[in-house]
């Protein structure tokens, strides 16, 4: 059932209690932002409707916002930081703790809200994001020791040093695909290193991201973490210009990401983008095949195949290509493909009718310009909610390096399967693209394995496995991928600026 702009109710605040009824919870937290604190109206009044991808219901609003409700963020935010900065990293850092404990109660109420606003499958994808979400804030609530300067020995008689001080106001824009994750390993390592940030949420799910802020603001000071919804170019862009920001960071499209760096180069203030992917996944001949086919499905089905870095390039030696498609498809053919909130489930649908476009399209081109469709190609709608957006787990093989399906990101479930014989022409091919976010190998031989990897054009390599990410390793990428890294211990260092210092211990000795 659609929901309407009409039946909103702005008197009545969401409950902080865990709410297990996602509809109740969006019509709830329909047309906010969070500025300062305080849930309120766009500036404008406007609102968007959020989209159930499942059955392509209305389930909520976001709040639009523009350039006013961005000044009013970044405004709060720049007047919180001040106080925010200067408290003891590591009570920052106690703070931040307390905020994992209270999401970690709210686990199953997020991983509903967010299946709902992505059509992420629960059981397998939803609810798996929404239990790492307190993860991120654990592993940095720990590190406000971490913030350290240097000494450095540069005369005896004087003390060099160097220190840390926070940016001010960071703005964080990120995507619909993992939005849990993407904003806490950005705003955790903000937060912590005593910044304040803007969020600026992805217009397909404005509603989780801001039940999170929410649940924030209740352990935070206001003004600390902000939440606006909106367009790109109404709101994202904004923020982005907005004088008082002083670093971005940003989750998205390569064409996106170049935008934010042109406005970011006139501010001459520093950035982090994480931008798409064509990873390629090198299979050799002595691989654990039932491995492989494990990482080639994870590489290019999980999330419907929405994730920036999956290997959507699979690079098999010929030797076990035969071997690999036939148990590839032996496992895939029966993915269960459905309603996002059923337990059997395994893929839900794809998140927006323009992307699901996109997808059959790419799949097309894929029959035209010669590849062998050997899994899927298809809409799905039988046994389906009616609505929904389901794209068959879909396997290509007999593909050329030079075929649309090869070079572009799909962004979809779409997997490309290539032969190779040799081992230097392998990597060659794998690193004939544009991209760099990531790659995988899969071999026993793990001297092969490391010399391969050393080759490889990617910020993030796997051998024998593939896409795990935990905030403890740094991710970004080469190329078009993407600028600087998050997550890791260093995560906090890029919200940082570095002062140095020298205290003079002996005379002056001026040369006059
Ligand atoms: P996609 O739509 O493929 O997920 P985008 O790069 O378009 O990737 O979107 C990622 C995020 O960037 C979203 O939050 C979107 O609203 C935002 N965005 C889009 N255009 C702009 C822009 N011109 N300036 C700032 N942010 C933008
Ligand atoms: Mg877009």
């Amino acid at each position: 059932m659609n929901l309407m702009v009409s039946d909103l109710d702005y008197g009545q605040e969401p409950s902080l209690e865990p709410n297990l009824d996602p509809y109740a919870l969006a019509k709830a937290l329909s047309g906010r932002h969070l500025i300062g604190g305080k849930l309120v109206q766009a500036a404008s009044g406007k609102t968007f409707e959020v989209i159930y991808p499942a059955t392509g219901e209305i389930i909520g609003f976001g709040a639009a916002g523009d350039a006013e409700d961005v000044n009013r963020a970044v405004e709060d935010a720049a007047a919180a930081q001040k106080a925010w900065g200067k408290m003891r990293a590591r009570d920052r850092g106690k703070l931040l703790y307390k905020c994992a404990e209270a999401l970690e109660e709210h686990v199953e109420e997020l991983g509903r809200l967010i299946a709902l606003e992505t059509g992420k499958a629960l059981r397998t994808e939803s609810r798996v994001e929404a239990s790492i979400l307190a993860d991120a804030f654990h592993f940095h609530a720990g590190l406000g020791s971490e913030l350290k300067g240097e000494t450095v020995p540069h005369h005896p008689d004087m003390l060099t040093i160097t220190v840390r001080e926070p940016i001010g106001v960071v703005g964080a824009i990120i995507p619909w695909n993992v939005p849990l994750l993407l904003m806490a390993l950005k705003i955790a390592p903000a937060m912590l290193a005593g910044n304040a940030v803007v969020v600026k949420s992805a217009e397909e799910a404005p509603l989780t991201v801001l039940r999170v802020c929410q649940i924030m603001n209740s352990i935070l000071p206001p003004g600390i973490f902000n939440m606006l919804s909106g367009f790109g170019p109404e709101c994202g862009a904004p923020l982005v210009e907005h004088k008082k920001v002083g670093k971005v960071t940003f989750t998205g499209s390569v064409e996106t990401g170049k935008i934010v760096y042109r406005t970011a180069a006139d501010k001459l203030i520093p950035v982090t983008l994480e931008l798409g992917g064509k990873s390629p996944m090198i299979v050799f001949e002595d691989a654990n095949l039932d491995n492989a086919v494990s990482g080639a499905q994870m590489a290019n089905f999980y999330s419907s195949g929405q994730i920036c870095s999956n290997g959507t390039r699979v690079f098999v030696h010929e030797d076990v290509a035969d071997a690999f498609v036939e148990k590839l498809i032996a496992r895939s053919k029966d993915l269960v493909l459905g309603d996002p909130e059923k337990p059997e489930t395994q893929v839900g649908p794809i998140v927006t009718k323009a992307q699901y476009e996109q997808i059959m399209s790419y799949i097309e081109i894929g029959k035209k310009e010669g590849a062998n469709c050997v899994l899927g190609g298809h809409a799905v709608t039988e046994g389906m909610p009616e609505g929904g957006l389901f794209v068959a787990p879909t396997v290509f093989t007999d593909c050329r390096d030079d075929m649309t399906i090869v070079r572009e990101e799909i962004f979809g479930p779409v997997m490309s399967v290539l032969t190779f014989r040799d081992e230097e022409d392998v990597i060659k091919r794998a690193n004939d693209t544009q991209y760099g976010l990531a790659a995988g190998v899969f071999t026993k031989d793990l001297s092969r394995g490391h010399r391969v990897v050393a080759k490889l054009e990617a910020g993030t390599c796997w051998i024998n496995t593939y896409n795990i990410t935990p905030i403890e390793m740094p991710f970004g990428g080469v190329k078009k991928s993407g600028v600087g890294r998050e997550n890791g211990r260093a995560a906090i260092e890029h919200y940082t600026r570095i002062k140095s210092v020298y205290v003079e211990t002996g005379d002056v000795e001026a040369p006059y």
